[in-house]
């Protein structure tokens, strides 16, 4: 039976798309169709505008006729997180603070992707402001995974994950602090690519943790992610963090790398908690590596056990320090039982915000008040630094580490109701974030009852040509993520 269009790889459809086999309006309908088909059990969607959609679309088959196509993202599909901002489209981060909140802008990736003639397609649901692992704390709905839809999809960017995995999406794009983009495309069974802090622009993203954040794509391949990461990668002027650095062709450069990498296996990331079936699915794509002549030895990186304090300061103290913009004067939700203006402020935060947002901005406040400071924040970003040098000493010897991406499959909704076990989802992802490196989630697998297994790849700071390449490698041949789950 051929692969329905909803499914079918960006690649895949892009080649269709220039030989006009396909339309962009046909594509943008299938994949419309999809989703009123099983969004119900899904829920991966804040928002969507079909009408707006298929204008876009008509609008990439007009140019394709013109022969003025813009490449491989012309008339594609591609769901937006909805931290992403897209102008005249409600942007709510998944919270009440943002419920009635439309963006007046784009943001830069969202430029460039309108660039690239990519139609955008929905606004996807997430934890709220990001803060997460498993979109349960939206302040909307849960979404489902596809795969089991009494497990959550992984978060924060779960819509994300859950909309591609459903084929709602044909690509999409997540946001990843501590493991937002990696942990929810494990958990579905999807690429998922977290790139170099300073990469991609993040003008136009709602910001959480500044020092961490930032946009990634979300695709069924790793030439998908290629594709898409060319498109929105590079300097802007708009994000004062964003480096100044030549843009390669990722796609090209994937057949250009063939390896064998020198493959390492950070001791730290195989201890206690890691899920036996897990373990076993990561073993086998490492023996896969061996066998491609890859040489794959042990290292070690020292300060992980600092890694989740170390975030939960740093991710902590920035989110405070961001989210007080939100005071009910400019914009946002406003109470109107205020007394006056402090009083504004407080009941307008107290009914805006869920309990894992306010828990957040209590410890970020504590850890910054006078007294505090030096005692949590400037020693987390001391140990930040030595989490860093752990990275780039195992990179002398080595070209890639591989890990698992979670330690656990997906879990059910509901499961965790104790926020440090939810924590916990990302002690394999968040060192990553402190160190400012590249990395990569790649389906690997499924557990006995049918649920998705990735592993990590992590990156030289800015060889994601070399991430992805090692792997594409892999991903060429097993392709998990083309696997579809019957809904
Ligand atoms: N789960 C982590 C947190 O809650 C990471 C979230 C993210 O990457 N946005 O902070």
């Amino acid at each position: 039976m051929p692969v329905p269009l909803h499914f079918q790889t960006l690649a895949e459809l892009a080649d269709r798309l220039a030989k006009r086999e396909i339309s962009s309006l046909e594509l943008t309908r299938a994949v419309i169709s999809r989703t009123e088909a099983v969004e119900k059990s899904v829920r991966a969607f804040n928002s969507r505008d079909a009408a707006d959609a298929l204008a876009q679309a008509e609008a990439s088959d007009a140019r394709r006729a013109a022969g003025q196509s813009r490449g491989p993202l012309d008339g594609i599909p591609v769901g937006l997180k909805d931290v992403i901002a897209v102008k005249d489209q409600p942007l709510t981060a998944s919270s009440r603070m943002l419920a009635n909140f439309v963006s007046p802008y784009d943001g830069t990736v969202t430029t460039r992707l309108r660039r690239a003639g990519a139609v955008l397609w929905g606004r996807l649901n997430c934890d709220e402001f990001a803060m997460g692992s498993s979109t349960e704390n939206s302040a909307f709905h849960p979404t489902s995974n596809p795969w089991d839809l009494t497990c959550v999809p992984g978060g924060s960017s779960g819509g994300s994950s859950a909309a591609l995995a459903a084929g709602e999406a044909i690509a999409t794009l997540g946001s990843d602090t501590g493991g937002s983009i990696r942990q929810p495309a494990a958990l579905c069974g999807v690429v998922g690519l977290k790139p170099t802090y300073g990469l991609v622009s993040r003008f136009g993203l709602v910001a959480y943790a500044s020092s961490l954040d930032q946009i990634g794509p979300m695709t069924r391949t790793v030439e998908d992610a290629a594709i898409l990461l060319g498109a929105i990668a590079g300097h802007d002027e708009r994000d004062s963090t964003s480096l100044r650095v030549e843009i390669p062709d990722y796609r090209a450069e994937l057949a250009g790398r063939r390896g064998p990498w020198r493959i390492g296996i950070p001791r730290e990331y195989f201890g206690a908690g890691l899920d036996p079936e897990v373990a076993a699915a990561v073993e086998r794509a490492v023996e896969y590596y061996r066998g491609l002549g890859c040489e794959v030895r042990p290292v070690s990186l020292p300060h992980t056990e600092h890694c989740l304090d170390t975030y939960y300061i740093i991710a902590t103290a920035e989110a405070s320090s961001n989210l007080a913009r939100y005071d009910g004067v400019r914009y946002g939700h406003r109470s109107t039982k205020a007394k006056d203006i402090v009083d504004l402020y407080f009941q307008s935060r107290a009914e805006g915000f869920g309990a894992e947002v306010k828990r957040r901005i209590i410890l970020g406040t504590y850890v910054l008040s006078s007294g505090y400071y030096d005692a949590f924040y400037l020693r987390a970003q001391k140990v930040r630094t030595l989490i860093r040098r752990d990275f780039l000493d195992a990179f002398r010897g080595v070209d890639v580490l591989l890990t698992p991406t979670s330690p656990i499959p997906a879990f059910k909704l509901g499961e965790k109701t104790d926020p440090l076990a939810m924590y916990l989802c990302d002690i394999y992802t968040i060192g990553v974030n402190l160190a400012g490196l590249p990395a990569i989630s790649v389906p690997c697998g499924f557990t006995g009852t049918g649920l998705p297994i990735g592993f990590q790849l992590i990156g030289r700071p800015l060889d994601e040509s070399g991430l992805l390449a090692a792997a594409h490698a892999y991903d060429r041949v097993h392709a998990w993520g083309r696997k579809t789950p019957s809904l």
